[in-house]
């Protein structure tokens, strides 16, 4: 008997296209929950902890002096993949924030940490 015309052998071949189509179902799922990420919000005690603000407008100058007003999470060397819009970082893990936000982790593009 053909090999390929075995019963046995088909029933292989169709348990092994479910599992593919299952594993690639499970994947595209994962990608969703990663991009349903919550927007950190200020009030949240990890950002709190790292005094993130949504707008570096609002950035405490006198307990940050060193802050030149150009610095924000859009030219942090901490974010990470995202939007335009929301992206992850590095400092909160499974939030998003935004362009213009900042926190006191900011660190320069470029440099090696
Ligand atoms: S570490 Fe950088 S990207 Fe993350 S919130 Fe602070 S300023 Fe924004």
């Amino acid at each position: 008997m053909d090999p390929m015309n075995d019963p046995t052998h088909q029933d292989r071949r169709r348990y092994l296209r479910r599992m593919l189509l299952a594993a690639g179902a499970m994947i595209t799922g994962m990608g969703r929950v990663a991009s349903a990420a919550e927007l950190l919000g200020e009030r949240d005690p990890a950002a709190l902890a790292q005094d993130y603000v949504a707008s570096a407008r609002n950035v405490d100058r006198r307990k940050y002096p060193s802050f030149d007003g150009h610095q924000n999470c859009a030219n942090c060397a901490l974010v990470e993949s995202g939007t335009a819009i929301r992206r992850h970082c590095s400092v909160f893990p499974g939030k998003l924030v935004l362009p213009n936000a900042w926190c006191k982790a900011w660190q320069p593009k470029g440099r090696k940490l």
